[in-house]
């Protein structure tokens, strides 16, 4: 018997892009909810003078309700999280013997002042008797050039690891910090100068993690080859950067801008206002140094 039948004038890439604009207001309608409060997911730490991780000033946009415009590669992003996510949940599930939650059925809630601190961290694993065990923050790779430096430096990024600090710390649980890339390419010519990599080596996909601990109130980890590190970062100093953001929003002043050392006292090798859309208004708040017309240029440049 013959057979024919035309194309669908359905486009499934157009349903996705209209279920991503609806999940995304629903998203957005989630955070107008939430303004007030401080993130677990935009940790950082004040050490001395330096505010490391999350920039305080991003922070506090977003705790009075300032939401940075989303880009169709920032929401690749998150959906890639979120898929990690799934995927990591559907495996760990299987090989370990009590229950794997997280997420929203494990909220993080603390208080400084009277404003609520909010997290969720993505894997926790329960033993006996449902005792939480450890919980697991999962970090996706995406670009080759990431992947090389994490893969040959081995040193975790700052926020993710001031992320499950944070989490580690207010749960007085045990946190690993793990990284997932599954792409292919070419290792950037910085990295096999400086690794003397041989020719021909290329990057393949691999999974990382950081196990963190925490001796005489600082924060330690210990990397994929056994090796101990202990860091500049305590438990005072995650929660001097949240009492900072209180402040900065009291005393109207934005304090310094964000530092690039990392969590070991050394120097990032980027910084993050070159990558920043706030740079050009943070540059001219040093001129001015008057914190509502900084709100009123963020307000502007992200169309709030
Ligand atoms: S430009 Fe720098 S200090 Fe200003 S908001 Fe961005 S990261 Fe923070």
């Amino acid at each position: 018997m013959s057979h024919t039948q035309g194309p669908t004038s359905y486009s499934a890439i157009k349903l996705f892009m209209e279920g991503r604009k609806i999940a995304a207001a629903e998203k957005s309608q989630q955070e107008r909810a939430k303004v007030g409060t401080l993130r677990a997911g935009n940790s950082g730490a004040l050490v001395g003078e330096h505010v490391i991780g999350k920039c305080h000033r991003l922070s506090l946009a977003r705790f009075i309700g300032l939401e940075e415009p989303k880009e169709d590669g920032t929401y690749c992003i998150f959906e890639s999280g979120e898929a990690n996510e799934d995927v990591w949940k559907s495996k760990v599930t299987k090989s370990w013997p009590g229950t794997v939650t997280g997420d929203s059925a494990f909220p993080l809630t603390w208080e400084i002042d009277g404003v609520k601190i909010t997290g969720r961290p993505d894997l926790v694993f329960l033993g006996d008797g449902d005792k939480p065990e450890f919980l697991v923050e999962l970090k996706v790779i995406e670009s080759v050039q990431s992947a090389a430096s994490l893969y040959y430096e081995r040193k975790p990024k700052t926020d993710n690891l001031l992320q499950a600090a944070h989490y580690s710390l207010k749960f007085g649980m045990p946190a690993l910090l793990v990284y997932t890339f599954s792409g292919k390419g070419d290792i950037p010519f910085w990295c096999i100068k400086k690794y003397n990599i041989p020719k021909g080596v290329k990057m393949s996909p691999f999974k990382m993690e950081f196990a963190l601990f925490w001796q005489d109130g600082a924060l330690g980890y210990v990397d994929q080859d056994g090796k101990s590190v202990i860091t500049i970062i305590t438990a005072q100093s995650i929660e001097n950067y949240y009492k900072l953001i209180l402040d900065m929003q009291r005393e109207k002043d934005l304090y310094l801008r964000a530092s690039s050392m990392d969590v070991h006292g050394g120097k990032q090798p980027w910084d993050s206002c070159s990558y920043c859309s706030l740079n050009e208004i943070c540059n001219s708040y040093e001129a001015h140094g008057n914190y509502s017309l900084w709100l009123d240029e963020v307000r502007r440049e992200w169309n709030n």
